[in-house]
């Protein structure tokens, strides 16, 4: 072979460089080629908890798991009449498209969530819907699941809570949670048809819901048990983390978890007392081997749900434990999930109002006082007294004559509830933050995800990247 037959002619390397062009519009993936889609949503968790998680878990220089998806936007989060929205609407405007008012769940923009009087459904957990109020508006998830998808949910809250609930049903007020669990129950034909066999995969706590009136802990009124439903369905049922551990995926196409009466333990309550619920990195993993037996794919939702709570109780400590778990879930999914053809969606509903105050010192603990970047010591409020790094802008914690000299006080601890500073009252709860937040997103489809968008948009480029 002599040098000359080795030479490859211009052309062909101009020819060759096209098809990698065009190769590389293929891989950049054009409309409905997200043949799965996981949707993260971190409940309350703001740029703030994001940015206080990543110090906590890895350090400043560090990188949580969901900071490494390749694209970033900014999200408005208000609601339909609010500045500042609750889980409801956001998840909803996420799941639906339509922005709506507090407290609603996927439903149309006109649905009041209270009437003039105050009361537009029956409170309580057998909250119905009143007549000609609103309409339901259809989510991604049964928009995949018509399409031929398998569908599931996650969370560490009551599957029924508003995140999980805007996902899978339609209510004028959050608060009828046994309406809730009836809706995403196999048989369901109220709204969607396409749902009526239930979703797939359902885990996460509060079987109070399901569990007939007069069983420990149900807060049902009637004597419906929705688990033997699901079962009689050919739902494998299991309520403990060692139960999850022994469920065969290969095996299983139904399954439903309820691993709690109420919420599950928080990340950090779960692991010191070895409580025996499975840890959302679990419950993401097996969702996924279950689901993924379809042949058309599966759209998933997974919750970090009590990141919102801890936060709500100015514990910055656990909110900080369950953001990392949520990262980890993330992380989890990511190391299973075929990546060429699942988008990756991670966000939060709401911003709440913890911040970072002071000039803490690089490495300084992110649960501990501020101090001096040179010296070290504790850098001093005008009342002469230290103060955490993080506090809160408002919470429910009753305001002292003096402050704690939180140099005497671990911040650390476990139990430790973060200084507020507007006094809502004892027993209060601090509100949500109106700020916008993060989303991350990689994958197919996810071309748009960029800027500064509302939450309504997400909705969507999901659809479009599933071809739906
Ligand atoms: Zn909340």
């Amino acid at each position: 072979m002599n040098k000359q037959s080795n030479r490859i002619p211009n052309r062909v390397i101009q020819a060759g460089l096209l098809a990698l062009a065009a190769g590389a519009c293929v891989q950049a993936h054009a409309a409905g080629e997200a043949k799965n889609v996981i949707f993260f949503l971190g409940d309350g968790m703001g740029p703030t908890t994001v940015t206080a998680t990543r110090i906590y878990k890895v350090g400043e220089a560090g990188r949580l798991t969901m900071e490494s998806l390749k694209r970033t936007a900014r999200i408005k989060t208000y609601s339909n009449d609010a500045q500042t929205t609750d889980s409801a609407p956001s998840m909803s405007a996420y799941m639906t498209g339509v922005k709506m008012n507090n407290e609603v769940i996927s439903m149309s923009a006109d649905t009041k969530a209270s009437d003039a009087t105050g009361k537009g459904y029956v409170s309580g957990a057998d909250s119905t819907c009143p007549a000609n109020n609103g309409t339901p508006a259809v989510t991604l998830l049964e928009l995949a699941k018509a399409a031929g998808k398998s569908v599931g949910a996650v969370t560490t809250t009551r599957v029924t809570h508003a995140t999980p609930a805007a996902t899978y049903s339609h209510i004028c007020h959050r608060d009828g949670e046994n309406q809730i669990a009836a809706q995403g129950a196999p048989g369901n034909t109220l709204y969607n048809a396409a749902l009526k066999d239930g979703l797939d995969v359902l885990l996460g706590g509060g079987p109070r819901h399901y569990l007939p009136q007069g069983t420990t802990g149900s807060k049902r009124t009637d004597t419906t048990d929705l688990t033997a439903q699901f079962q009689t369905a050919g739902y494998t049922y299991v309520t403990t983390g060692t139960a999850l551990t022994a469920v065969n995926p290969a095996t299983t196409t139904k399954l439903l978890g309820l691993f709690n009466l109420d919420h599950m333990n928080y990340e950090l309550d779960r692991k010191k007392n070895n409580v025996d619920e499975p840890s959302l990195a679990d419950m993401t993993e097996k969702a996924m081997r279950v689901l993924q037996k379809n042949g058309k794919g599966y759209f998933l939702m997974v919750e970090g749900g009590r990141i919102d709570h801890a936060l709500h109780g100015t514990n910055a400590k656990r909110a900080l434990e369950d953001a990392g778990a949520f990262d980890e879930a993330i992380k989890r999914a990511l190391s299973i999930a075929d990546l060429s053809n699942t988008l990756i969606v991670v966000t939060a509903d709401h911003d709440h109002t913890m911040t970072i105050n002071g000039y803490p010192r690089k490495g300084n603990p992110i649960l501990g006082v501020s101090n001096d970047i040179k010296t070290g010591q504790p850098q001093l409020a005008a009342d002469g007294l230290p103060y955490t790094t993080l506090v809160f802008g408002n919470g429910g914690t009753t305001r002292k004559a003096t402050r704690d000299n939180v140099t005497s006080v671990d911040t650390a601890a476990d139990d430790y509830l973060q200084e507020v500073g507007v006094q809502l009252g004892t027993p209060g709860s601090e509100t949500h933050g109106g700020g916008d937040v993060m989303l991350f997103s990689s994958g197919p489809g996810s071309t748009p995800l960029k800027g500064t968008l509302d939450n309504t948009k997400v909705f969507g480029v999901v659809k479009t990247a599933m071809g739906l």
